[in-house]
């Protein structure tokens, strides 16, 4: 069998320092987990508002597998489509501020879902440089022409939508808050330039959902724009705590997707009882606004100080944070000696941030405390220190 000449591919990710383990957290409590044997303080995952754990989402996620089961046990259009799929739908639907919602598995098969379905050969999409991996792999899955812009920058894009008028449908596509630089898409210039040529401007709104905007509606709401012009895609696996996504739009667009959409189409409906915790975790959502007050409190207090010490945490605006070093060497060893010292954080590496930005990605959830940031603070600055990262070692 070949299966050996993969070999060589993983040898040059461990001398590049790119090699990937996947190392299993013994349990889980809160912001702590055990890794390796050793209790640490997780500043890595994606439970913005410490809904994860949530008890009432616990609940409600067992109630559902007792009422309805455990899986859907079909696709939606045969035998899988549920009351509380729809009832879910509906509720995202008023969340997001748009005529419907449909439910996919996941984000990355809600954007490959949506985006490559939309658009086809002979369509342009227009995609910022630092796009999630998920849009990158939709944009080329859909077989459509794919410029990139450069990031952010509008200008950039306005050159390109001004050269290749002749497209009849073209797609704007970014990140609502980019996953790994913890800045925003400049929206409302976006949307401006997406309206002046003719163009649909479509929203990941990963790390946003639950986050951005006074009610956490996401990006749109957090710059007062009426959701209704945009594509909104939402997951419910980020700071709702559990499972799944959804894409927030006008009704012919869902309608078009439960027609042609193959990722939800030929896939089993989300389970019943993500589909509960989803419905929950919108209620705790509304009922517990100090999650989110929280989440930026420390969010500003602890960019602030990173700033202070000398690290470079790029435009961040949001809970993520980078920490960027540079190589991928020193990144890896910085995470090490940081888990020696109680803090658990990933090295974010080549091909998932650009080569020479590799870094730390922090992110804050609700469910930190400020002792808790004080220590990963000081030992993220002795850290650097030692290693030369920052001034002062
Ligand atoms: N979009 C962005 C910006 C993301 O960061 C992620 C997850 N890392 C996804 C989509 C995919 O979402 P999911 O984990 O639900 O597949």
């Amino acid at each position: 069998m070949w299966w050996p000449e993969l070999e060589p591919e993983l040898a040059a990710r461990r001398t590049q320092g790119l090699y990937r383990t996947l190392v299993p957290l013994l349990a889980r409590q809160g912001p702590w987990v055990i890794l390796e044997g050793k209790k640490v303080l997780n500043l890595c995952s994606n439970d913005y508002l410490g809904l994860a754990g949530h008890p009432r989402l616990a609940e409600a996620c067992a109630r559902a597998a007792r009422d309805w089961g455990a899986g859907a046990a079909a696709s939606r259009l045969v035998s899988g489509d549920l009351a509380l799929h729809e009832q879910l739908e509906d509720k995202l639907a008023r969340f997001k501020g748009t005529e419907t919602a449909l439910l996919y598995s996941s984000g990355y098969q809600a954007n490959l879902g949506v985006i490559a379905t939309l658009m086809r050969e002979g369509d342009l999409i227009l995609s910022d440089a630092l796009n999630h991996a998920s849009l990158i792999d939709a944009c080329r899955l859909s077989r459509a022409r794919v410029l990139i812009y450069r990031h952010r920058d509008l200008n950039h894009l306005e050159d390109l939508l001004r050269a290749h008028r002749s497209y009849r449908r073209k797609l704007i596509v970014t990140d609502g808050v980019f996953s790994m630089d913890g800045d925003l898409a400049p929206l409302p210039g976006l949307l401006e330039l997406a309206a002046g040529y003719g163009a649909g401007l479509y929203v990941d709104d990963a790390h946003a959902t639950g986050v951005l905007g006074a009610a956490g509606r996401g990006a749109a709401e957090h710059f007062g724009l009426d959701p209704r012009r945009l594509l909104i895609m939402g997951t419910l696996s980020k700071a709702l705590g559990g499972f799944g996504a959804f894409l927030a739009g006008p009704e012919v667009v869902r309608s078009y997707l439960v027609n042609f959409s193959r990722p939800l189409l030929y896939t089993t409906a989300p389970p019943p009882p993500m589909v509960a915790v989803a419905l929950e975790a919108l209620e705790v959502l509304q009922e517990e606004p100090w999650r989110r007050q929280r989440l930026w409190e420390l969010t500003a207090w602890f960019r602030t100080e990173l700033r202070r010490a000398g690290f470079n945490t790029l435009d961040s605006e949001t809970p993520i944070i980078p920490v960027v070093v540079g190589e991928a060497e020193p990144t890896l060893t910085l995470a090490g000696e940081l888990l020696r010292q109680g803090i658990f954080l990933q090295a974010m590496r080549p091909p998932t941030v650009p080569p020479g930005s590799s870094r730390l990605r922090l992110s804050l959830t609700a469910a930190h405390t400020r002792e808790d940031l004080e220590r990963a603070l000081d030992a993220l600055v002795t850290a650097a220190k030692k290693l030369n990262l920052i001034p002062g070692g």
